[in-house]
């Protein structure tokens, strides 16, 4: 498998959200939010012809594959197009998140919190993970938590049909048709029923959001009942199946941690990226210090700074590479390091970011969504992060001020809200 486990997410948008982003965040977020129920009318199966001749011609494929067709036939009941994947796989790329959302988004208070009473709930299996795999449990439970909230939204669209809609749509036809005979396999080799084959619009499954090729490759059976099971309330093949992914698929190496935040002394104007990585003692001796002290070597680590020099620094070890195999997106590997940080009972970022854009900081932009939510402007959660609803908000306040209509914060909206 060349393509990496979600490489096709990468670039995904989360447009129910109210946002469309082009990183990982993204396609957390659909996952997160698509799933309200009920099913938005464009996730619903759709006559559509020229698809529904496509399924006849797959179903001749797989069955020439060695997929039976009593498999086949239970696999595609109640399946069908959905205009809605097409819609999110379109509206992708449509803005960027900064790391700062970012981190707003996976890593918010109340997702930490939420984080470590499940790390703690799933210490005992998580510590017996780490000791077969390797991969720490802070680093399990940190991406469980970014890909699922800890396995409270695990996709609840139907992945038959998500995935032959995307095979169809063409777009990334072969991608897709690959998944969706992948899953297909899944359900011949009995590890789920047809109606418990969900995940995000894109077919990314379960507690750990496993693509159906990746589950091929790398899912374990970890509670040896038999079944590689990603997909119910119980973690336990998902977190181990994603630790085996690490190990096996991204050369994980036991003796290093992944990373951890850093002070920089002022004005450091010394190496960073990922192309000038070094000891944690010469990182030292240029006064890179770890904000806390690590219990696992860094090995050759570098410096990365996501908003800059005048924001916080992140010393990382050559398993950054194992996570960006999971999720190519330098954000995501990084958040997932933060993450582990705060379920191991680290505190926030350290160093502040700086002024966005527009020149405010997070409270600026809480205090904006507060008192948008306060004059009665529906925007969702107070997060500091603004996406479409807060836009629509902000759009709909300066026309009832008579200001001209941009959509944008500023600190006179600031002013004006306080
Ligand atoms: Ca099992």
């Amino acid at each position: 498998m060349t393509l990496t486990r979600r490489m096709m997410m990468l670039t995904t948008a989360a447009s129910l959200l109210g946002g469309c982003v082009a990183n990982p965040l993204d396609s957390l977020s659909q996952a997160g939010r698509n799933f309200i129920t009920p099913t938005p009318t464009d996730l619903q199966p759709t006559p559509n012809a020229g698809y529904a001749q496509w399924v006849a011609t797959f179903k001749n494929r797989a069955e020439s594959r060695g997929i039976h067709p009593v498999t086949i036939s239970q696999a595609f009941r109640g399946t069908g197009y959905l205009p809605g994947v097409i819609t999110r796989d379109r509206n992708q790329a449509e803005f960027s998140r900064s790391f700062e959302d970012y981190l707003n988004l996976v890593a918010s208070e109340p997702k930490v919190t939420a984080g470590r009473a499940a790390y703690t709930n799933q210490s005992r299996l998580l510590q017996r993970i780490e000791a077969r795999y390797g991969v720490p449990s802070d680093v399990v439970a940190a991406i469980w938590g970014v890909e699922s909230e800890f396995g409270a939204k695990r996709g609840d669209i139907p992945v038959v049909s998500a995935t032959s809609t995307l095979a169809y749509d063409g777009r990334r036809g072969a991608f897709f048709e690959a998944q969706l005979f992948a899953a297909l396999r899944i359900l011949q080799d009995g590890h789920t029923t047809a109606d418990q084959l969900k995940g995000s619009w894109a077919g990314a499954m379960g507690h750990t959001q496993f693509i159906p090729t990746t589950f091929a490759a790398h899912a374990v059976d970890f509670d040896g009942d038999g079944k590689k099971d990603i997909w119910g309330v119980d973690p336990t093949d998902a977190l181990a199946s994603t630790a085996a992914y690490l190990a096996e698929g991204g050369n994980w190496q036991r003796q290093f941690g992944i990373g951890c935040e850093v002070r920089l002394p002022i004005g450091y104007d010394g190496p960073s990226g990922r192309g000038a990585p070094a000891s944690l003692a010469t990182w030292a001796a240029r006064g890179v210090i770890p904000v806390t002290q690590q219990s696992r070597d860094l090995g050759n680590a570098a410096l990365m700074l996501p908003a800059g020099r005048n924001g916080p620094g992140f010393l990382i070890s050559p398993n950054f590479g194992a996570l960006l195999r999971y999720n190519a997106s330098e954000n995501y590997a990084l958040g997932v390091i933060y993450l582990a940080g705060r379920l191991r009972g680290e505190g926030p970022i350290a160093t502040p970011f700086p002024p966005d854009q527009y020149g405010l900081m997070i409270e600026d932009r809480r205090a904006i969504q507060d008192g948008l939510k306060r004059r009665g402007y529906d925007l969702g959660t107070v997060d500091g992060v603004f996406g479409r609803q807060t836009e629509a908000a902000i759009r709909a306040f300066e026309a009832e001020m008579g200001w001209p209509v941009t959509g944008q914060p500023s600190q006179t909206l600031l002013a004006a809200l306080r």
